[in-house]
């Protein structure tokens, strides 16, 4: 995977990966990344564009554009991530511009903008959307989670899960599960809270990769083993019968 670093022409572009395999379920895909995020999750991988966004440099939209145009009959379709995306208003005009190169349009969010990711639906210029569930939707359980206040993200989340399970859009909620932060209980809690859904995701956090993490401790977490995850998917499963592991 290459990625591409420019100069500031248009959108707040701050990453590019031309291709990736593990962004979109089964999708060949070029991924996106736009800074900042409302969030402080302490298990955050991405927690450059989060804290400093003004280290990396802003790539050009153009030049993102021209490489899309160029591969498009080879690409499945194109990630946008961060970050939380929908803290950008031009999210939307990001969205269409893809899509009239004609190529379908996955957007990952925290679901605190539940009147932009209606809005996206609305226009027909997002395909699928992944929403993160952090926790239980409780205060308590959901502040520890995001490392921020989570009042007002709580009915925003809320919010958003029902506009999804509202739409006829393609989606998933999923969950990075994350020792010291869920239990099967958690787990199971979540799967509760979003019961009907159309897919539910159980993501490992797993840092034996080498990547650091917004709060160094966790970093030198011991992940889940594999039957703790088994019982995390038959806890969820209760609720979401085709839960599945990623
Ligand atoms: S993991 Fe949390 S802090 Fe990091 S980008 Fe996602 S929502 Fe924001």
């Amino acid at each position: 995977m290459h990625r591409l670093t420019g100069d500031h022409l248009g959108m707040e572009i701050k990453g590019f990966v031309d291709l990736s395999l593990v962004d979109w379920d089964g999708k060949l895909t070029s991924v996106i990344f736009l800074p900042r995020c409302n969030f402080r999750c302490p298990y955050c991988h991405n927690y450059t564009l989060v804290l400093c966004p003004g280290k990396e440099k802003t790539i050009p939209f153009e030049r993102v554009e021209s490489y899309l145009t160029s591969k498009r009959d080879w690409l499945d379709g194109v990630c946008i991530t961060g970050g939380e995306p929908t803290l950008h208003s031009d999210l939307p005009e990001l969205c269409s511009r893809i899509k009239n190169i004609g190529l379908p349009v996955k957007l990952d969010t925290n679901g605190t903008n539940p009147q932009m990711v209606e809005g996206l639906i609305e226009e027909r210029i997002v395909d699928y959307i992944a929403a993160d569930i952090k926790a239980p939707l409780t205060a308590h359980k959901y502040s520890r989670a995001i490392g921020v206040d989570s009042e007002n993200a709580l009915r925003e989340v809320k919010e958003t899960i029902g506009v999804l399970l509202a739409s006829r859009v393609d989606y998933e909620f999923r969950t990075t599960v994350v020792p010291t932060l869920h239990g099967e209980e958690d787990i199971e809690e979540i799967s509760r809270d979003i019961k009907g859904c159309k897919k539910y995701v159980l993501q490992r956090f797993d840092v034996s990769v080498g990547k650091k993490t917004l709060d160094p401790a966790f970093s030198e977490l011991k992940p889940f083993a594999d039957d703790e995850i088994v019982s995390f998917l038959e806890a969820a499963r209760k609720y979401v019968p085709t839960t599945r592991i990623r």
